[in-house]
């Protein structure tokens, strides 16, 4: 988990701003409403010295489809987009840690839908290097929304509650992630991420129709899964499956492949794949193996400048 951090600048407003001016408000409906919709996108730093951030068209094209459904005004070109994180990557980034971007579209202005505006803020964080460690989790009462109120697919602040609820009722018990069931009691995904179930041999993950964010990294398992041989299949979990799955695993831009460790006290008794899956998708972060089922932009920055991006691979496959 990103800890909290207070960076030097954040994007704002067209440009970069201290992170003491960037405020919002009291009377805008980002702050009585909560109306906001967000990515998390994740920068690695490759063994050859170059900083890569992951899939960042993919992400800019989901956050303009959460705006779409909340008649949230993005018109933002996706160049537009990218640059501002190039800017704070530069700002802020130093070789020793990565990065973690949270591109936020904040509703300025408007009344319950009629004059609405926006404006995108970047923030950025540094995380540390290494793998994550494996996690114990559990399965929380709180139960993820529906998509007739507050829709999954959709990545706004708000949805994220009942992922506070989970996280602060799992605390006391250890648990640092939980699991969070729909209303028909089967798995829709943990706090931030989607679930990877092992049974003999295939990995299973709930569809986002179960209540799940159409995630970015699961489709990457996915290719990682064919690429080594494994049966990769989207289909509704029940709660009991978790408890006497082979292995289980969590996958997300921030979570990254986090193997879990035993669930509500129940110990996993392997991580064989997963754990396969977490070597490879880190050799390719990192930029030790190429893979053309991932798209990684380079940032190329001297502490306050910065180049064109390079693709340094093809389109997903
Ligand atoms: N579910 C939730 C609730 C999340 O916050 C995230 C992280 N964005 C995910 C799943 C995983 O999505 P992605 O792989 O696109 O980061």
């Amino acid at each position: 988990m990103v800890k909290l951090q207070k960076p030097e600048f954040v994007y704002m407003n067209g440009g970069l701003r201290s992170w003491n001016d960037a405020v919002l408000h009291i009377g805008c409906e980002a702050v009585t409403r909560g109306l906001s919709v967000f990515e998390g996108l994740k920068g690695y730093w490759g063994r050859d010295g170059c900083f890569r951030i992951v899939e960042l068209r993919r992400h800019y094209e989901r956050l303009q489809r959460s705006a779409r459904l909340l008649h949230i005004p993005f018109d933002t070109s996706y160049d537009a987009y990218e640059g501002a994180i190039f800017q704070l990557a530069a700002a802020l980034l130093g070789t020793e840690r990565d990065m973690w971007f949270r591109t936020t579209l904040y509703v300025t202005e408007g009344h319950w839908g009629e004059g609405t505006a926006a404006d995108l803020v970047v923030t950025a964080y540094h995380t540390e290097k290494e793998i994550p460690e494996s996690i114990d989790i559990g399965v929380s009462t709180w139960r993820r929304s529906v998509d007739l109120a507050l829709p999954a697919r959709i990545k706004a602040s708000t949805n994220y509650q009942v992922a506070r609820l989970a996280r602060i009722e799992g605390r006391p018990r250890g648990w640092s992630d939980m699991v969070l069931l729909n209303q028909e009691g089967r798995v829709a995904e943990a706090t931030g991420a989607c679930v990877l179930m092992v049974r003999d041999g295939t990995i299973y993950t709930p569809p986002a129709t179960e209540g799940a964010l159409e995630s970015i990294t699961l489709d990457l398992v996915e290719s990682l899964a064919s690429s080594l041989g494994v049966g990769f299949v989207r289909r509704p979990i029940d709660r009991t499956e978790l408890l006497i799955a082979d292995e289980l695993a969590l996958c997300g831009t921030l979570a990254e492949i986090t193997l879990v460790r035993s669930v509500d006290g129940f110990t996993l008794p392997s991580n064989r794949i997963t754990g396969a899956i977490q070597s490879k998708y880190f050799a390719i972060m990192r930029a030790e193996e190429a893979f053309g089922g991932v798209v990684l932009s380079a940032v190329h920055s001297t502490a306050a400048t910065v180049r064109e991006p390079i693709s340094v691979s093809g389109s997903r496959g």
